[in-house]
């Protein structure tokens, strides 16, 4: 590697993927908005513990107060990571898509929400179609603020909101103006959530800084695949509502009433939407991965990251039938994710042909942002098949894109080997 800093030691650098043309490569995982590999050091944690692996809140042993202890302080290393503020709550979820359900589940009953049209699935859907307004794909970051702002202005009448918004394209790679969208959000009385699951792996997020209400995100987008979520921010509405899961460990008092019913009283803290026994060592994995990021330093990271971002798209601009996939334009900020189309080529054959002849992971399809992908390649083809696109023919519009990822344990010759086989 001739940059910066080094890659972090991940699983899986050693796995070796047949070629058709014959022989054997180093798997290239350029998938890592998708999952990322555990960090070594993830998986080295995880492994110390698994041997004290108990229940949580749920024993008197010696291995259950452990198993507790680690599950708490998973929690507390949570909200260190997300610099989050006094009486914020860290709810661990299974995922981004899990947390912002359980948002959804939560909001009051008269609650509007806002999220532009470009959002991944998971932003897109949890809510109540009724209570939604979409907003149009925005061509610059001024316009997105612009755009909630009047979206905001005009809604009647003044009960509560919320706005739902990426920080970083699952698509596209680009950054979110997400300080200004909160400070036009609160401006008009409204809450806002940030879909961090591109975000977090990329840059810190500071949910006291960027003043947003909520932070979603997925461990197995951050180094830790173990199953696990997060959904950080304001109790109130957590508070006020019904579990989203009833059961054990939700539940402080639970007591028959003469009349023959239950009543219940649920607990105020995150364990109000965690019953069930909790998954500590997904929890524990993503606590890790948020010291290890921290540890090895953002800056670090981040200016390591932005040279492999410079040979990809350097090495995609000298191919003349790509045509990288982009919604506020070249120099916009943006993440390790890169999208695109090659003329004359069906992006999943492309892609199949990157596996099988190189021995590169890449993703095809819509990406679960059918709305943003069909407006960036100007398409209105539906898609089906969960996430998926129809195969156009050879030589026809593209109907479905490339995506090509990467971070912090990507390797140079990854990215390398990927630029010469597209070239
Ligand atoms: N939001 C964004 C921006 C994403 O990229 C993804 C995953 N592709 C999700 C939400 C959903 O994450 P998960 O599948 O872990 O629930």
């Amino acid at each position: 590697d001739d940059c910066c800093a080094a890659p972090l030691p991940v699983l899986g650098r050693d796995v070796l993927v047949p070629l058709v043309t014959g022989g054997e490569v180093g798997y290239a995982a350029l998938d890592y908005a998708a999952s990322t590999p555990a960090l070594q050091r993830v998986w080295d944690d995880v492994a110390a513990y698994a041997p004290y692996y108990g229940s949580v809140h749920r024993g008197a042993g010696y291995l259950s107060q452990l198993s507790t202890d680690l599950f708490e302080n998973s929690r507390a290393a949570v909200a260190e990571f997300l610099g989050c503020r006094p009486g914020d709550q860290v709810v661990f979820t299974r995922s981004t898509t899990d947390s912002l359900n359980l948002l959804a589940a939560v909001l009051p009953a008269d609650c509007q929400v806002f999220v532009f049209e470009t959002e991944h699935h998971a932003s897109l859907l949890p809510w109540r179609d009724a209570q939604v307004t979409y907003l149009n794909a925005p061509r610059s970051p001024q316009q997105a603020v612009e755009t909630l702002d009047r979206a905001l202005a005009d809604r009647e009448p003044y009960g509560p909101a919320l706005v739902c918004v990426t920080g970083a394209s699952n698509v596209t790679g680009e950054l979110w103006p997400v300080r200004e969208l909160a400070a036009a959000a609160h401006a008009h009385g409204a809450r806002i959530v940030l879909d961090a699951a591109q975000l977090a792996p990329h840059h810190p997020v500071d949910i006291a800084g960027l003043d947003v209400d909520w932070v979603a995100f997925s461990g197995h987008k951050l180094y830790a695949p173990f199953g696990s979520g997060v959904l950080a921010g304001r109790s109130d509405w957590l508070q006020d509502a019904e579990p989203y899961l009833a059961g054990g460990g939700a539940s402080r008092k639970v007591a028959r009433r003469t009349d023959g019913g239950v009543d219940v009283e649920w607990h105020t803290t995150a364990a109000r939407h965690e019953a069930g026994s909790p998954n500590v060592i997904g929890a524990y994995a993503v606590a890790s991965a948020c010291k290890a990021l921290t540890e090895a330093g953002f800056d670090t990271l981040i200016a390591r990251e932005q040279h492999l971002i410079a040979k990809v798209r350097e090495g995609l601009a000298e191919v003349p039938e790509v045509r990288v996939l982009s919604l506020f334009g070249d120099d916009a900020p943006r993440v390790g994710v890169i999208s695109f189309v090659v003329d004359g080529w069906n992006s999943s054959h492309f892609a199949a042909a990157l596996s099988a002849e190189y021995g590169i992971g890449v993703r095809d399809g819509l990406f679960c942002a059918h709305p943003l992908v069909r407006t960036l390649l100007g398409s209105d083809a539906a898609a089906p098949g969960e996430c998926g696109a129809p195969d156009a023919a050879p030589g026809e519009k593209s109907l479905n894109a490339i995506r090509v990822s990467f971070g912090a344990g990507t390797p140079d010759e990854h990215v390398e080997r990927f630029v010469a086989a597209v070239g």
